[in-house]
């Protein structure tokens, strides 16, 4: 499908004008309405754009032409666009008079997976990742975070006589590899422009549309990659006395490991270990020289975090010492933080979003996934983070019911629903940011 061009542009939602009286409280019952007219006229653009990016999708730090699909709708909004900010990362501006700068973000990036929807815009691209090949899909819902983007932007511009200050939107790269946000904060992001004063970002995930849910503080977990090789000696299978088994190793570790989490760590705090990967050997009878395991360590607290980390490492040291081996190779590396929701920018965006959702709007408990928009308020920007659903209510409580859950994130039948998730992600996302200037506005 041909991506449409340059013309998306203002147009219904130039009628939203004058809804928003100077200093007074948030109409949020007629602005909803509004937004969704506006949303209805435009829908058509929005999901030719949105299946567009969903059939072409790019893996990280190779977004260059979704970035540029991005770059010219924000450009037709009348943004000034810098591109290639962190690699291949987008920052559009729109200034509109003196106040607070709000940021909202997307991310550009998809997954090294094969897309089983059989949807008729399903991806069939596929791409190089490590050396290899392979199909690539947004099964995160990268794509509907972007055609969201672009129709908040839209929005919020058709509404420039409500609101005084500057939209910040950008687009960022490698967020499934949680680089993406650092790389754009290196490159500059917050001294080439200006530092925003609030920061807003949404997930789509597999709960029913028309859902908003969010949380004060910890919204998501910190994430630490594992990699551990142990070093072994190796040599005939039939003459284990005469080798070290690193495969002998890495099976001890794997299952002792877990004890860090049963015996070790507060029962009552949240804290994972996965292996996700072991790598050793190539036939049955030769024991291999090494044997490498990697996987995945999840944490809400620093605390915590530390007390497995240097669990992890003891359990990793010990099994090689039992199997006098030489010492593993141990990389423990930081992937990023957990995203924490400034309570005070959780309270301006709650009171317009409990207006708009209702009982839709629900505080849930924390994500146990990760993600790198938390870069963000770790270099000093207040910022909260919500999530939107994807799937019509009456199937996902039927498939509930029936013990088989709908698709979630990175499963290769993740598919949302276009029309009504974007819709849900528009409207949420452009209350969030008119609250946050309105309370401005009014100097609280
Ligand atoms: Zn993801
Ligand atoms: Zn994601």
């Amino acid at each position: 499908m041909q991506h449409f061009a340059k013309t998306y542009l203002v147009s219904a939602a130039l009628c939203l004008a004058t809804l928003l009286p100077a200093h007074a409280e948030l109409d949020v019952a007629r602005l909803k309405a509004a937004i969704e007219t506006s949303f209805e006229a435009d829908y058509p653009k929005l999901d030719a754009l949105y299946k567009d990016i969903h059939a072409h999708p790019e893996l990280a730090f190779q977004e260059v032409k979704t970035a540029a699909k991005l770059a010219t709708e924000m450009r037709a909004l009348g943004f000034e666009v810098t591109e290639k900010v962190g690699k291949t990362g987008l920052v559009a501006i729109y200034n509109n008079g003196d106040g607070p700068t709000i940021m909202v973000r997307t991310e550009l990036d998809a997954l090294p997976m094969e897309e089983k929807t059989g949807l008729d815009y399903a991806s069939r691209d596929k791409t190089s990742w490590n050396g290899r090949e392979t199909f690539v899909a947004h099964s995160c819902g990268h794509d509907i975070h972007m055609a969201n983007w672009v129709g908040t932007a839209k929005t919020l511009v058709g509404l420039k006589d409500q609101w005084r200050g500057t939209l910040m939107f950008i687009a960022q790269p490698a967020e499934e590899t949680v680089e993406g946000a650092r790389a754009m904060l290196a490159d500059g992001l917050f001294t080439r422009f200006k530092k925003p004063d609030f920061a807003f970002a949404l997930h789509a995930g597999g709960v029913p549309y028309g859902n908003v849910n969010y949380r004060v503080g910890v919204g998501s977990s910190n994430v630490d990659g594992l990699y551990i090789k142990f070093n072994g000696r190796g040599g005939h299978g039939a003459m284990p006395q005469r080798t070290i088994d690193p495969v002998m190793m890495a099976a001890r570790f794997i299952v002792d490991v877990q004890s860090v989490i049963s015996r070790e760590k507060d029962p009552t705090e949240f804290g994972i270990v996965t292996i996700g990967a072991v790598h050793s050997g190539t036939a049955g009878n030769i024991i291999p020289d090494d044997a490498r395991v990697v996987g995945t360590i999840r944490s809400f607290k620093p605390e915590v975090r530390a007390k497995m980390l240097a669990g992890i490492e003891r359990t990793a040291k010990a099994v090689a010492a039992m199997s006098d081996a030489p010492a593993p190779e141990i990389n423990l590396g930081e992937g990023t933080k957990a995203v924490i929701n400034d309570p005070s920018v959780v309270a301006i965006a709650e009171k317009a979003l409990k207006a708009a959702f209702g009982d839709r709007l629900r505080l849930t408990p924390a994500n146990t996934t990760s993600e790198d928009f938390s870069e963000f308020a770790v270099a000093g920007v207040p910022s909260m983070m919500f999530n939107i659903g994807v799937y019509e209510p009456e199937r996902w409580t039927a498939a509930n019911n029936s013990g088989t859950p709908l698709a979630g994130n990175h499963s290769p039948l993740f598919a949302p629903v276009p029309k009504p998730t974007i819709l849900t992600g528009v409207t949420a996302m452009t209350l969030a940011v008119l609250s946050a200037f309105d309370q401005h506005a009014r100097g609280k």
